[in-house]
């Protein structure tokens, strides 16, 4: 992933009565003397080695063209022909994810090599322009609904993620794999933003907040560097419950939407790093987020808010932290919603009752003293 090339030409020989989808647009289609055919596909953009795809079946096809951000965007879709009819109603959620990630990310970044969708034996995976499926036409991850809340199936797992991947993977892409949650984070995000985008905002607070139950802790987030090895799995929902308590701080979904689609446009079609991404956000957020960042992606604490009621009086602080994490939180007493701004220290503010609790939207632990 340390490069990618600037465009790639695909060129299959395949037996005859079978075809060849590849990435981008196909060129030309030429038939041999032996009973192949040779298909030469070209890929008009940058593109990872690792997003380079072959996929020969006896396929069928339909199309639509999807009216996009940069215009017309021709979505294509081959299937085993048993599945066609299948197929037809399912796909449905892939211009609903169109629709939901222009809104959240910016522009589908291939409009030259359009975008398909194509039936694999596998699960799929987000080979670009050209996303392969084998979700076997379920809703949900396989008819599993990974958050336990039921809103995973409201989609379908595949198309949503897979697609996802266009903007954080295939666009923006890490230099190195420590940095594989530039991919699986954002990509994990973008599962609630679909929610969020046809079902509300409660729906996809829900959904991510539902995925913890994925979290381990086991290993810090991002890998080591330079000996192709990636971090935690934890990659995938703690990165997605970091970004969701990253949009609560900056307490502004605007805001915060022309954050990522800011990315996805300053870093149009690069590799990249962590740091890179991390400091662009700190800069555009006005919020310095070098601790909130070290503690999720370097580190397995999760920020446990302590606290202790007595005497008329809130005592809290934060533990299992890097130094210098000073994260403020929302939380409800006296029965109103306040911001409260934690650090190692003990702070002391008064309280009416023993009603505390904080926002679930923040992905830390709480811990209250009794004595
Ligand atoms: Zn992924």
């Amino acid at each position: 992933m340390y490069d990618e090339v600037d465009s790639m030409l695909i060129s299959v020989t395949n037996p005859k009565g079978l075809s060849n989808i590849s990435n981008g647009r196909l060129r030309a289609k030429v038939e041999n003397n032996d009973n192949t055919l040779t298909s030469h596909w070209f890929v008009n953009n940058p593109i990872n080695n690792y997003g380079v795809n072959v996929n020969i079946a006896d396929y069928v096809h339909f199309s639509e063209v999807y009216e996009g951000e940069n215009g017309p965007l021709d979505m294509d879709y081959f299937v085993l022909s048993y599945n066609l009819e299948k197929a037809k109603e399912h796909f449905t959620d892939a211009p609903k994810m169109m629709e939901a990630f222009e809104h959240w990310f910016g522009p589908y970044p291939f409009y030259e090599d359009g975008f398909k969708l194509v039936e694999v034996p596998y699960l799929g995976m987000e080979h670009q322009s050209s996303v392969t499926y084998g979700n076997q036409y379920k809703k949900g991850y396989l008819g599993r609904d990974l958050s336990g809340t039921g809103l995973g199936l409201k989609f379908d797992f595949l198309i949503i993620h897979e697609s996802g991947h266009e903007w954080f993977a295939n666009n923006i892409t890490y230099i190195d794999i420590a940095d594989m949650w530039i991919h699986e984070g954002f990509t994990n995000y973008s599962e609630n933003l679909f929610l969020d985008y046809h079902h509300g905002k409660e729906a996809s607070s829900q959904y991510v907040i539902g995925t913890r139950k994925g979290i381990s802790n086991d290993r810090p987030i991002i890998g080591y560097y330079n000996v192709n090895k990636e971090g935690s799995s934890d990659m995938y929902p703690k990165g997605g419950n970091m970004l969701h308590t990253l949009r609560q701080l900056v307490e502004d979904d605007e805001k915060w939407r022309q954050i990522l689609r800011g990315l996805n446009k300053t870093f149009y079609h690069q590799t990249v790093t962590t740091k890179q991404i991390e400091d662009y956000i700190s800069d555009q957020s006005g919020i310095d987020l070098s601790a909130f960042f070290n503690q999720y992606l370097r580190t397995t604490m999760i920020p446990t808010l302590e606290y202790e009621i007595k005497d008329g009086k809130l005592k809290y602080r934060w533990t299992e932290i890097v130094a210098d994490f000073d994260m403020p939180i929302q939380v409800t007493f006296n029965n109103k919603k306040h911001w409260i701004f934690p650090n190692s220290e003990w702070k002391t503010t008064p309280i009416l009752s023993e009603n505390f609790e904080i926002d679930s939207d923040f992905y830390v632990n709480v811990k209250k003293i009794t004595n």
